[in-house]
């Protein structure tokens, strides 16, 4: 009996053992993924989201989950996210999704749609509205997960040679502006095009193209369109740029569960930070901008170049959006979204600064 009970307790402690040793080897596991970004390795504040959230999930995760983050000069497919994330060549990207219009328009809303929603107000519609559970949606043919990943804020309408005294001075010129807005360019008569962040100098510089957006201050001066093209217009068409980040939905989905929140709130917190930095940034471009760049042209459209761009949204809106109902849903919801918080920002944001400026 003796014996037998030791021998049972020796088994009991062995298999106990072994339990302990699985569920600790469960826990230690070190999960080892890639990213893939758009951006070239010193584009701040872009590049600085996933390097982020990276630092972060290594952090926070105590090194069970490692992401390496390689910037668009690494894997050379700047607009190639989608489908590297899609194909399993990487576990996560970080792009912006109206990117890929020509390849799946009901992507295209989620980065910023020309007169829509501010960031505060967009930000509301992705967590509160139901921003996120259509991104979802959308991105659930590629099998891939989407989550905001950085707002630029309201950019700037972009860089000109000339200025624009009405719309048949728009009429002929080759511009890059993504997204909608392109559309809608394309419209009033302009050939658009979207180029990789990279070569936005060299195109302006060549005569690729005549006139291009990119972001705001903080991001543009130091790109140096202001040499070539000096008449800098305010915005319309990008009032709350957010970016991507995009995630292998098989990869999360082998994630243990803590790691997935881990990651999760990663995301969350490195792309409130990019908003923030990318305001910072842009606030000392412009407070330098007008004390050391005279030379250049601050301009808003004039009011009939704006009554052609909203008429053309309008009409565009309404063209795109047939037979597409995920695309008329995902617009419709921003739309309806938008009357709502707008009439609030109206009185609380609208009011204070028209009174405190
Ligand atoms: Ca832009």
């Amino acid at each position: 009996m003796k014996m037998f009970g030791k021998t049972t307790k020796l088994l009991v402690a062995t298999a106990m053992l072994a339990g302990l040793s699985t569920v600790s080897l469960a826990k230690d596991k070190v999960y080892k993924w890639k990213l893939a970004t758009t951006w070239g390795p010193t584009l701040s504040p872009f590049i600085d989201a996933p390097k982020n959230m990276a630092k972060l999930v290594k952090e926070m995760s105590n090194g069970r989950l490692i992401i390496r983050v390689d910037a668009s000069n690494k894997h050379k497919s700047a607009f190639g996210i989608l489908d590297m994330v899609k194909g399993g060549q990487y576990d996560m990207g970080h792009s912006a999704s109206y990117y890929w219009k020509g390849k799946d328009i009901n992507l295209l809303p989620f980065t910023s749609m020309p007169f829509g929603m501010t960031a505060p107000e967009q930000y509301a519609w992705f967590y509160y509205g139901n921003g996120m559970e259509l991104m979802q949606k959308a991105y659930s043919k590629h099998k891939v997960l989407s989550f905001p990943g950085g707002n630029t804020g309201n950019q700037m309408g972009g860089w000109f040679r000339k200025e624009i005294k009405s719309v048949d001075d728009l009429k002929g010129l080759k511009m890059r502006i993504p997204g909608f807005a392109g559309e809608v360019m394309a419209k009033l008569g302009l050939t658009v095009t979207n180029i990789a962040p990279g070569e936005l100098y060299t195109s302006l510089e060549r005569g690729t193209i005549d006139a291009l957006e990119w972001v705001g201050p903080g991001m543009d001066i130091k790109m140096g369109f202001h040499k070539i093209a000096p008449y800098y217009y305010t915005g319309w068409h990008e009032p709350a740029t957010e970016l991507q980040f995009l995630v292998n939905k098989k990869k999360f989905n082998k994630l243990p569960t803590d790691l997935q929140q881990i990651l999760k709130i990663a995301i969350r917190v490195s792309a409130y930070d990019m908003y923030i930095q990318n305001y910072q940034m842009s606030a000392k471009a412009w407070s330098k901008m007008i004390k050391d760049y005279p030379n250049i042209k601050v301009k808003s459209f004039p009011t009939s170049v704006m009554a052609a761009m909203k008429k053309a949204n309008k009409e565009l809106l309404v063209e795109k959006t047939k037979n597409k109902p995920l695309l008329k849903e995902i617009l419709d919801s921003q739309a309806s979204f938008q009357k709502e918080v707008r009439e609030w920002t109206k009185m609380s944001d609208y009011l204070y600064l028209k009174d405190n400026l």
